[in-house]
């Protein structure tokens, strides 16, 4: 799935497709693009202006010179290609956007679960979201965490709390911060709470200044913990585990991420019950 710094380069590639140019026709491609984009709005866009492209947590608002919003989501594993507006549309396109001097940007999905909705003006996009990372102060995780019950990675997931975080990042996080991914998020002490603030910051800056794993290659794999389960610790040696947390996978290292000071492993499960639970099937 595109985490924040992948759907920061892909708008970053949209901006330069669109700023500045008028798009000439938007078209689906596929039935739920359809209904969710349907012709009447697709109109609307056709002669507008595009005036800039903001990326908000995961989500991108192409902003028209009318005040209108076309609000994109990749969701599973969507994302931008360029072509010319009479080249063939690439394969798994679902909605392409043409520009009156002959540029096209596509949203190819294989999955077709992105969303492309249309928000007229003064009626924009209503997103319940926390802050970027960049901006994640320890006081606010505090306050938010305060309110949280279970276990601290699945909180981290919540855009609520930290607008963006996605599940490799949540990993690579608490990996720096030396946070047991099960420790209770309540839990945490001012210390880890700072640790954790730095880690999501040094996370995330580390895929911004990689560009966003998704346009250097799947298969470049430069993290520090995520999906490297039985592989050394890169600080411990120590092999890498995965486990299961709310259905999604956890990487983490049991050695250095035993977090004693901040609770024993398995006070946020009921007794005899392990906090994870590894029959769940993997994601
Ligand atoms: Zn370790």
């Amino acid at each position: 799935m595109p985490e924040l710094p992948e759907v920061e380069a892909a708008a970053a590639v949209a901006r330069h497709a669109l700023v500045g140019r008028t798009i000439a026709a938007v078209t689906t491609h596929h039935a739920s693009q359809q209904r969710a984009l349907p012709t009447r709005a697709a109109r609307r866009v056709a002669g507008r202006r595009v005036v800039r492209v903001e990326r908000r947590a995961k989500h991108q608002h192409v902003i028209l010179d009318d005040g209108a919003v076309v609000a994109v989501h990749f969701r599973m594993n969507g994302d931008w290609e360029v072509t010319g507006s009479v080249d063939p549309l690439p394969r798994h396109t679902r909605v392409a956007f043409t520009t009156n001097d002959g540029v096209r940007l596509c949203l190819v999905d294989s999955r077709a679960l992105c969303t492309v909705t249309y928000h007229a003006p003064g009626d924009p996009p209503r997103l319940v979201l926390g802050p970027e990372p960049n901006v994640l102060t320890a006081d606010h995780l505090r306050a938010a965490l305060s309110r949280r019950s279970g276990a601290i990675k699945p909180a981290l997931l919540d855009q609520r709390i930290v607008a963006g975080l996605g599940n490799i990042y949540a990993a690579e996080a608490l990996w720096r911060a030396r946070i047991d991914p099960a420790a209770p998020a309540q839990s945490l002490g001012e210390a880890p709470l700072r640790a954790l603030v730095r880690g999501i910051k040094t996370a995330i800056a580390d895929g911004f200044a990689r560009q966003g794993r998704y346009r250097n290659g799947a298969r470049q794999w430069p993290f520090k913990v995520y999906d490297r389960e039985g592989r050394a610790c890169r600080r411990c040696s120590t092999p890498v585990q995965r486990v299961t947390q709310a259905g999604r996978s956890t990487y983490f290292c049991p050695e250095c991420q035993r977090s004693a000071k901040i609770g024993k492993r398995a006070s946020c499960a009921p007794r005899g019950q392990s906090p994870f639970s590894s029959r769940t099937p993997l994601r």
